[in-house]
């Protein structure tokens, strides 16, 4: 039985090489997930990055996608793209990456296993998560009964980012 298609939010994000180009590769690889299909994709923002601040800014953006994939699923294929993208997999929590993909949101799903915790636990706090999330939507957080729009106006987060008008990505 085809499982129902459900709408979630990856967030991606690259501060190693080419940045715009990593992105847009793994929008195009989570493209190809089966039952999948990635809507729309946020601008591209140019994000100061956080904790450590000797390594390049990052490139960001929000991916929205139709999945019937389950959460664990997907969570499994986007890791898969961070190896297959070159990732190791061991990598300290604030270093640089080639890829990042977190799963944000999965419809109104909350869980909170030891690997897993939907919505992602620092979507309230990071503005490079919430800013280009708005360019698609402004959905409430299932857990905390607020908008998108609402948590930005409370984020803690006094990094700077920039959207970078030159830049977009493609849905193919
Ligand atoms: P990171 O270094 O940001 O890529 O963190 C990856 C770790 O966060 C992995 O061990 C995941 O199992 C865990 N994790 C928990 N919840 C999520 C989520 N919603 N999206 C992505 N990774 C998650």
């Amino acid at each position: 039985m085809n499982r129902r298609q459900l709408t979630a939010f990856i967030g991606a994000g690259s501060n190693i090489g080419n940045k715009a180009r990593n992105l847009q590769e793994a929008l195009d690889m989570l493209a190809k997930l089966p039952q999948t299909s990635v809507v729309q994709a946020s601008g591209v923002y140019h994000s100061e990055p956080l904790g450590l601040n000797d390594q390049e800014w990052f490139y960001n953006a929000v991916i929205e996608m139709h999945t019937a994939l389950s959460p664990d699923a997907l969570l499994s294929s986007c890791q898969k793209i961070e190896t297959d993208m070159g990732r190791p997999a061991e990598h300290a929590k604030w270093g640089p990456r080639i890829i990042d993909l977190d799963v944000l949101l999965y419809d109104d799903l909350t869980c909170c296993l030891e690997h897993l915790t939907i919505p992602h636990p620092e979507l309230p706090n990071r503005k490079f998560a919430l800013l280009p999330m708005l360019d698609l939507a402004n959905p409430v957080h299932p857990v905390l009964g607020k908008t998108m729009k609402e948590l930005l106006e409370t984020c803690p987060d006094r990094s700077a980012i920039e959207r970078c008008n030159h830049l977009f990505l493609k849905i193919p």
